[in-house]
């Protein structure tokens, strides 16, 4: 066991408390000891930031380029280590997290390239003799809070574009898995970043809470249940900060008579129960058509029982853990709601023997579009299944919910999936493939309650990292 520091200003600093960060697949086994922020750490930490935004955001696209570049090569080549740890702090099976953390390098390999390309636009002015052109500057500080899911990937997706574009950085993860953030941290500190453009502080929601609130930060981006985005929302509107939301999802996969059988259960496996369900773009809705309802009924569930759920690090695993006890508790919760709104248990729902948070994929049965179960995100690995009688049914039940982060259709009629693609209420919409895979060079986000904000990923995220200078010449 480790004690592992956060690091601000450059340097690592050890803090008052700490706190242990455990394995998923085996909560007796501490993964490390990590120190646990204050309001004295985060007031550093931005201070540092601050400090350090003059030099950075006046580097050149060749230096940025150049740690961006350092920092994604050195994911890359620890993908295996650093898989390891994410699947002991989070519990993803490993080919998943190892997938996470080659996503996480690219993400640095495709901001360092959009480094150089960030630039303005020259505008035909309707004055004679001026000229009118724009460019982007950094925003300032920022601060970034993450969730536990995905806990390499989206401090990636955040940090590479926040560098990319010049801004400094005051990171804070959850405090479920720190580890990814601190290992990233650890590879940040050796990329010839200045002292103080980026900065790690771990801690729960209150040291979030203060990086929020801090007068000296000018940008929040957060990844997170729609409770403390509306928080943060509140703060950011009130002291006029510019802000970002990625928060849950509620994600229907429709399965149309005409579909392809195997591929349908191919897609609601994967997007169901993959990652542990624990993923915002995870399909806990599967919205099927009468006629193939029975034959796709009986292949899921078969499916279902079917999944192997173990350790995260075990090969053999196809589903690892939940990522605590408390989610756990929120899964098996659900399935006592679900049973008691008059759903049918078809599959899973149970705590597994065993000293992880292992919890069997469930599969239930409720046609009511209004159940709380088709209607609030469990964020695990508990999926609906609803009939309705055709196309049209399935468009309103997959729009009847606040949520609009991704949506899928298995059919093999063009009309059907070009008409899902205009009518689906979300910020991605797949044909034949789960809600759930996405690139990591493209637009992410979602619409209603799910996003605030310009997108994520892809060269759309500068838009949030930057502000826009328009200059007169005459
Ligand atoms: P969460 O409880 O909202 O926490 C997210 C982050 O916010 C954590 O770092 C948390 O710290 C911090 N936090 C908590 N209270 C805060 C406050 N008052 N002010 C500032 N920060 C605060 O969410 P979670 O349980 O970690 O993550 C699960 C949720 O994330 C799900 O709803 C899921 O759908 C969503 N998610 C969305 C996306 C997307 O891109 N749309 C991707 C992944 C996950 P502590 O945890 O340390 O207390």
């Amino acid at each position: 066991m480790s004690t592992f520091p956060q690091f601000i200003n450059g340097e690592w600093l050890a803090s008052q408390k700490t706190r242990a960060n455990i394995n998923p697949s085996n909560p007796s086994e501490i993964v490390g000891d990590y120190a646990e922020a204050d309001a004295a750490d985060v007031n550093l930490a931005v201070q540092a930031a601050q400090a350090a935004l003059p030099t950075w955001s006046r580097s050149t696209p060749q230096q940025r380029f150049d740690v961006l570049d350092f920092i994604g090569s050195e994911i890359l080549a620890r993908k295996q280590e650093l898989g390891t740890l994410l699947a002991r702090e989070e519990g993803k099976v490993l080919p998943e997290a190892i997938g996470e953390v080659a996503r996480a390098g690219y993400i640095f390999k495709f901001f360092a390239g959009e480094a150089l390309r960030i630039g303005g636009q020259a505008i035909a002015s309707v004055r004679p003799s001026m000229e009118v052109v724009t460019s982007r500057e950094a925003v300032g500080v920022v601060g970034l809070i993450t969730p536990w899911n995905f806990p390499i990937a989206i401090p990636a997706w955040k940090s590479a574009p926040a560098l990319a574009c010049g801004n400094t950085v005051v990171i804070k993860p959850s405090e479920i898995t720190p580890g990814c953030a601190w290992a990233l941290a650890e590879i940040i500190s050796r990329s010839g970043l200045p002292k103080g453009a980026f900065n790690l502080v771990m801690g729960d929601g209150i040291a979030g809470k203060t990086l929020v609130e801090h007068p000296s930060v000018d940008a929040i981006s957060f990844t997170g249940s729609v409770g403390t985005g509306k928080l943060i929302a509140q703060h950011c509107a009130l002291s006029l900060k510019k802000f970002q939301l990625e928060m849950g999802g509620k994600n229907p996969l429709v399965i149309l008579d005409d579909a392809d059988l195997n591929i349908a259960v191919e897609c609601a496996v994967n997007g169901a129960f993959y990652s542990t369900g624990q993923r915002c773009t995870a399909s806990s809705r599967t919205i099927v058509t009468e006629q193939i309802y029975p034959a796709f009924a009986a292949a899921i569930i078969e499916r279902t029982k079917a999944l192997k759920v173990g350790a995260a690090i075990d090969p053999t695993s196809q589903i690892g853990p939940v990522v605590d006890q408390r989610q756990l508790d929120k899964n098996i919760h659900y399935i006592a709601i679900g049973k008691e709104e008059g759903g049918t248990l078809l599959a899973g729902g149970e705590r597994l023997p065993g000293e992880g948070f292992f919890f069997s994929p469930a599969l239930i049965e409720n046609h009511n579009p209004q159940a709380r179960l088709n209607q609030e995100e469990v964020f695990g690995p508990v999926s609906t299944l609803v009939k309705v009688k055709n196309f049209e049914e399935a468009m309103q039940v997959a729009n009847a919910t606040p949520y609009g982060l991704s949506g899928g259709i298995c059919t093999t009629s063009l009309k059907y999936a070009t008409q899902f693609r205009r009518e689906m209420q979300a910020g991605m919409v797949m044909v034949n493939a789960p809600t759930a895979g996405v690139d990591y060079h493209v637009p992410f986000g979602g619409s209603k309650a799910s996003s605030f904000g310009p997108r994520e990923q892809g060269g759309m995220a500068l838009e949030f990292y930057t502000k826009v200078k328009t200059h007169y010449l005459a």
